[in-house]
């Protein structure tokens, strides 16, 4: 049985005051919520802080993303050998803002991916379509290209461990949610190419309110959650709508 997953993703959000009460809520409240992983992945200058407040509750830390270089002249760059002594657990990487803004290509992001696992990092790894590429019915073909990309540089057996987020990128931040029907055959689609017991997530404009009927697909393991993970009670909500029912 897959644990289900829900990770925030904090985007480049908070101050250290906001932080605080924020953590405090999901560390106290996230314990009780059986069954299901909590994660946040918060901007790298608050990793401390966040380290700090969730010891101990069992929710993971995670950042957005990991460099795919080893310690060295690399200014700017965070490497995961770093993330790591932070205690971090997961890495976001490939995220559609990263690829959009930042130029980053299937290449750098599976070497990104190849980084964080060999420092002991989990992966979660973000695949997702435009909606020019849906409109021309070339999602299968896109998410299947970057996932294949990781693929081919580090196997099947790296998903053992590694994590898949599936976040169409017109779902991002747009308040449109893909359909469950839509969710389900990409997720499908993405099991194929992995492990049974790789957690697959959905990722775009999750809710409380919508939350329940993405979890009861079959394919999905959880989310990644943006902008409602600022909330500490709806986020909170989406994991306990993870919960599973059976
Ligand atoms: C994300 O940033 O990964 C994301 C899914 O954002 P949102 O939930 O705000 O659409």
């Amino acid at each position: 049985m897959r644990t289900r997953l829900v990770a925030g993703n904090w985007k480049m959000h908070g101050s250290r005051a906001e932080n605080g009460p924020r953590l405090k809520a999901i560390a106290q409240a996230a314990p009780a919520i059986a069954g299901v992983e909590c994660a946040v992945c918060v901007p790298f200058p608050y990793l401390a802080q966040a380290a700090e407040a969730l010891a101990g509750s069992g929710v993971a830390l995670g950042a957005q993303n990991v460099s795919e270089h080893e310690p060295g002249a690399w200014t700017g760059e965070v490497c995961a050998s770093m993330l790591a002594d932070f205690g971090c657990r997961y890495a976001i990487v490939g995220h559609s803002e990263r690829r959009q803004h930042f130029g980053e290509s299937d290449r750098q992001v599976a070497a990104k991916f190849g980084a964080a696992l060999a420092h002991g990092l989990v992966p979660i790894l973000c695949v997702g379509e435009t909606l020019a590429e849906r409109e021309a019915g070339r999602t299968g073909e896109v998410v299947g290209r970057q996932l294949e990309a990781v693929l081919e540089r580090a196997g099947r057996q790296a998903f053992a461990q590694a994590v898949i987020a599936y976040e169409p990128v017109w779902a991002i931040g747009t308040g449109k949610t893909a359909t469950p029907a839509m969710v389900q055959e990409v997720h499908a689609l993405l099991r194929e190419q992995v492990l049974p017991q790789t957690r697959i997530l959905y990722g775009g404009s999750v809710k409380a309110a919508n939350a329940a009927a993405l979890f009861a697909l079959p394919d999905v393991d959880g989310g990644l959650i943006g902008g409602a993970s600022l909330v500490a009670e709806e986020f909170l909500a989406i994991a306990r709508a993870a919960q599973r029912k059976d």
